[in-house]
């Protein structure tokens, strides 16, 4: 078995990857808050820890892995969005959920074993928060719950931060019923306005942080393998989950092994609706860009340095994708080569694994290139519908545009037999050609016949 090694945020070194138990290797990573479409920059934890469940199911097997990623369905930015609409909250919810597993399917990434709602846990959080509560670690006031952050002494651990620049970095919010500044929320009051469940401490709602220490208990133990998410939510919502978990469960581990994938720009910028370079996935595929090009291009940079969106990468991705399609079609998968293979292990070191792809290319090793390809998520079948479509619209459009050429100079010709028989055989095989002013247009009828088409060269 091959030598995975990952970086441990919590080390701050890569180590070799032992999971708990080879039988079933378990993942849990943060998913997105459900009340718009994805932008670019959050298809790229999704389409980082595709990779690594997709490494994780080689090295283990297909069957001994178990990947978490949850839906925050509910949180004050989907309130504000239901008001600001006039829609239900669930309409709003359901519909993203579906634009999210839509657009990331384009990318190819794999559905997770489990995409728990947090809306459906709402009750295990309450007993999470009562245990927490019993054990001295929160504490209720004024109709919220809150943790006690001086209760758990590696509180700050993950991300290296002393308090100091913990009270910094949370913006943290003075309110007289905490007991300390840097105690956060577990579950706060909710109006007639807000959704809202009953709770031991009122009608009330849950921060953010406690749903994803009680589904990830929930699913996947009191120790688990790997925890993942972008490197903004390091802190404080990571070190809050640590706390959380640790707290209520002690004699758990919560999460051996963290990662953080670094931010996404665009053109060298931050991406801000400001600066007027944000886009959704959903634009780019819109645009004409493949799904599987803006995969290509994500995985050129490796997931711990920041990447830059760019429309040269794009197009060179494109490039890149097309010949290898090329050399790749009607090909049967053979082996992954260990190249390939020793670069994924290497912390997900996908920009090597691309060189390598290249290299393999370059030998003519198709059913190689393609079996390696594959454990990226690459030249896959689901994936290749763009190069399909636009490789026939080119051929297509040569050969119709060759034969009114053909018929052009027939005519000119008086050549009236194949004028004729080029007029009678587009409209057998389904073109509909139309003579205007401005020469001939021409366009696709259904039952187009391609054999027929071939049939007047
Ligand atoms: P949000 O909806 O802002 O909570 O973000 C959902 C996920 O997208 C989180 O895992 C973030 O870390 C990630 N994310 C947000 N912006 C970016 C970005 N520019 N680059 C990479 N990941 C991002
Ligand atoms: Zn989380």
């Amino acid at each position: 078995m091959v030598d995975l090694k990952l970086h441990n945020t919590k080390t701050r070194k890569k180590e070799i990857f032992t999971p708990i138990d080879a039988e079933n290797v378990r993942m849990y990573v943060c998913g997105p808050t459900v009340y718009d479409r994805a932008h670019l920059g959050n298809a790229r934890p999704v389409v980082v820890f595709d990779v690594l469940n997709r490494v994780l199911r080689h090295v283990y097997g297909e069957n001994h892995v178990t990947y978490v990623r949850n839906f925050t369905d509910v949180d004050d930015k989907i309130n504000a969005r239901a008001a600001q609409s006039g829609r239900l909250i669930g309409d709003i919810t359901d519909e993203t959920i579906a634009w999210f597993l839509d657009d990331m399917g384009a990318l190819g990434a794999r559905e997770p074993d489990h995409a728990p709602r947090a809306t459906a846990y709402i009750g295990k959080m309450i007993a999470m928060m009562e245990n927490l509560i019993e054990k001295g670690h929160a504490y209720a006031a004024d109709g919220h719950v809150l943790f006690a952050v001086e209760s758990y002494e590696n509180y700050g651990a993950l991300s290296g931060r002393s308090i100091d620049d913990m009270i910094a970095g949370a913006r943290v919010e003075i309110a007289d019923y905490k007991h300390n500044p840097m105690d956060f929320v577990l579950w706060k009051p909710s109006d007639e306005t807000q959704p809202g469940w009953d709770s031991p401490w009122g009608y009330g709602r849950p921060g953010w942080h406690i749903e994803c220490s009680a589904m990830s208990y929930e699913l996947l133990g009191d120790s688990f393998d790997i925890h993942g998410g972008g490197n903004d939510l390091m802190f404080p919502h990571h070190e809050n989950e640590i706390a959380q978990s640790k707290c209520a469960h002690p004699h758990g581990d919560f999460a051996r092994y963290w990662l953080h994938n670094e931010m996404l720009q665009v053109e060298g910028k931050k991406m801000s609706k400001s600066l007027g370079n944000f886009f959704t996935v959903r634009d780019l595929l819109d645009q004409g860009v493949a799904g599987e090009v803006i995969r290509f291009v994500f995985m050129q940079t490796h997931y711990r340095k920041p990447m830059d969106w760019t429309g040269q990468k794009a197009k060179d991705a494109e490039a890149t994708l097309r010949k290898w399609r090329a050399i790749t079609d009607g090909v049967a998968p053979t082996n992954v080569a260990a190249p390939v293979l020793a670069a994924l292990a290497d912390d997900l070191n996908t920009a090597g694994a691309v060189a390598a792809l290249h290299q393999l290319a370059a030998a003519g090793e198709a059913g190689v290139l393609k079996a390696s390809a594959a454990l990226m998520g690459l030249l896959t079948e689901e994936l290749g519908a763009w190069s399909r479509d636009v490789a026939i619209g080119d051929e297509v459009s040569t050969l119709i545009e060759a034969l009114l050429t053909d018929r052009a100079n027939a005519r000119a010709d008086k050549n009236w037999a194949r004028a004729d028989e080029l007029r009678n055989g587009f409209a057998a095989a389904g073109v509909l050609v139309k003579d205007t002013a401005d020469g001939a247009v021409w366009e696709l009828a259904n039952g187009f016949d391609l054999t027929k088409l071939e049939a007047l060269k």
